[in-house]
């Protein structure tokens, strides 16, 4: 079917409709390319990072109460575009509308921590620091940083990046996931809308060219990444080979405890949300439940089958669905082909969700039902592979430290969580596991926007996490100064030791 509209750039305030090269961008839940998008080129790139280079002086000197302003208004334009924005989500992602409107709100609560620019950026002072010396440190902004995001929130994600960039005085230019670009857009001009100058933040689309264009160029200070882990491992060499300052986070497999004495009903309704939520495609998501003994497995599974059998698999815009279509053709198969992966390793499939038939009138919809596996093994690919689908498998141990020794063991650390009503348990846990994010009766612990974003091991390359504090570090560089004003007093001769306050 031929692409009725063609999604540009964002430079310089201006939509730019540059570039050769086109993709289609599909509505997941009818599987029509309704949109094209065009994919930048060298010269595209180029453009969006002179504007922001341009840009970038008067903003620096704008005083960060002013741009703090901009992000209250930005704020209140959301809040105003909601439904535009989440039809959009809905209509290029897949998901169902009240998660698009659940991403939206955590991405404005950075927004938030954005606008205490001025609280944030204080620095750090010392008066007398040495007889008649001040010493403090700022906190300046970089210049041109970049942004380069995944498909899974497409506006909750650049939200976490170029909000506090720009707060802090950068100016910035985003690459948003080429497969649904268009939420990202609109509040990308809502932001120009807001007060943003043109140039402070471009939007370039596109895909690996426009990534490499913007990791070689030399004016690009630092970059943000979240994606998969070989690109981001990818990214973060390359970044850092040409000087750049890098963040990059990567895939997750996150596993969930069930403990004996667990409420075993609060765990069912919490890992249905945290398995199936979004179709599994959350890198926060829960794909391995790892139950503690037997009874608890039993247990376990005879509730999720339950809960499994209610669900309604749809079209997000219906308000009955609880779970929307994957998001392209090519990742549908790539999620069934685990599950028969799964299969052909020995896992006992208890729920088929391929069985589930796409809506009546969906039917070129890339719609897969809920998948439950049981008997999975860490020696099985469906274990050990990010499958961002909805697909759960349990996993059976024996003993808390068994449980704990096979996530310490897995390659990535994003997020793990324990139902327990034991608190020595969890405190054991919270205390020593080898991740990043840990929830306690809590299955998708993302922290809050005044707190920072980011797993361990091979879930992020780099030093800071994403958002919160560590954004702020992230975005901006220190500068100490030592300032002494002689008077009369205290003229003295050369000094050729080192200094001292001896
Ligand atoms: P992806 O790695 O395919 O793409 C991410 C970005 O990288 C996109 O903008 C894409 O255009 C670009 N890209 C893709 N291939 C590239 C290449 N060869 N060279 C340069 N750039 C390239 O990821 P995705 O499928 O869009 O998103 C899903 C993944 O993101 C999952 O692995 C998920 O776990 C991860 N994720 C992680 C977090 C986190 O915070 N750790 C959050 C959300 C998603």
């Amino acid at each position: 079917m031929q692409a009725k509209h063609t999604i540009g750039h964002l430079i310089d305030g201006q939509t730019v409709l540059t570039g050769e090269r086109a993709q289609a961008v599909y509505n997941p839940a009818t599987g029509v390319a309704e949109k094209r998008v065009l994919l930048a080129d060298q010269q595209t790139v180029a453009a969006a990072v002179a504007s922001a280079q341009a840009a970038f002086p008067a903003w620096r000197a704008t005083p960060p109460l002013k741009r703090a302003r901009v992000m209250s208004k930005l704020k209140q334009l959301l809040e105003e575009h909601a439904d535009a924005i989440c039809q959009l989500i809905t209509a290029e992602h897949g998901k169902v509308l009240s998660d698009a409107m659940g991403e939206l709100q955590r991405g404005i609560e950075n927004i938030e921590y954005a606008s205490y620019a001025p609280e944030l950026l204080k620095g750090e002072h010392s008066k007398n620091a040495g007889p008649a010396i001040d010493s403090w440190s700022e906190m300046q902004p970089l210049g041109v940083v970049a942004g380069i995001t995944p498909f899974n929130f497409p506006a909750m994600v650049p939200l976490w990046m170029w909000p506090l960039a720009i707060a802090c005085g950068n100016t910035f230019v985003l690459k948003p996931s080429e497969r649904d670009p268009s939420s990202t857009l609109l509040i990308a001009q809502l932001a120009l809308q807001a007060g943003l100058p043109p140039g402070v933040l471009n939007v370039v689309n596109g895909d690996k060219e426009a990534v490499d264009a913007l990791l070689m160029d030399k004016r690009v200070q630092a970059v943000s990444f979240v994606g998969s882990t070989p690109i981001a491992e990818y990214i973060y060499a390359t970044g850092t080979a040409q000087g750049k300052r890098m963040q990059a986070l990567g895939g997750a497999k996150n596993h969930a405890i069930v403990m004996p004495d667990a409420d075993i009903g609060q765990a069912v309704s919490a890992l249905m949300g945290a398995a199936y939520g979004s179709c599994g495609e959350r890198c926060m998501a829960i794909p391995l439940l790892v139950a503690v003994g037997d009874a608890t497995a039993d247990a376990l599974i005879e509730g999720l089958k339950m809960e499994i059998a209610k669900m309604q698999v749809g079209p997000g815009t219906d308000a009955r669905s609880d779970m929307g279509p994957l998001v392209t053709r090519q990742h549908w198969e790539k999620v069934r082909g685990y599950v028969a992966q799964g299969v052909a390793e020995g896992a006992t499939l208890l729920v088929d969700g391929r069985k589930v038939a796409p809506p009546k009138g969906y039917e070129d919809g890339y719609y897969l039902g809920p998948c439950l596996f049981d008997h999975v093994t860490p020696a099985m690919r469906i274990y050990q592979e990010e499958i961002f689908g909805p697909v759960l498998g349990v996993v059976r141990a024996n003993s808390l430290q068994e449980a704990m020794d096979l996530i310490d063991a897995h390659e990535y650390g994003n997020g793990t969580c324990i139902f327990t009503r034991d608190g020595e348990a969890a405190r054991y846990f919270t205390d020593s596991i080898q991740v990043g994010m840990v929830g306690v009766n809590v299955p998708l612990p993302v922290p809050v926007a005044y707190h920072s974003f980011g797993g361990w091991k091979r879930s992020l390359f780099g030093d800071l996490g994403a958002y919160g504090p560590d954004g702020v570090r992230f975005y901006t560089r220190r500068k100490t100064i030592t300032q002494r004003w002689p008077s009369a007093g205290v003229r003295e001769g050369a000094v050729f030791s080192f200094p001292s306050n001896q």
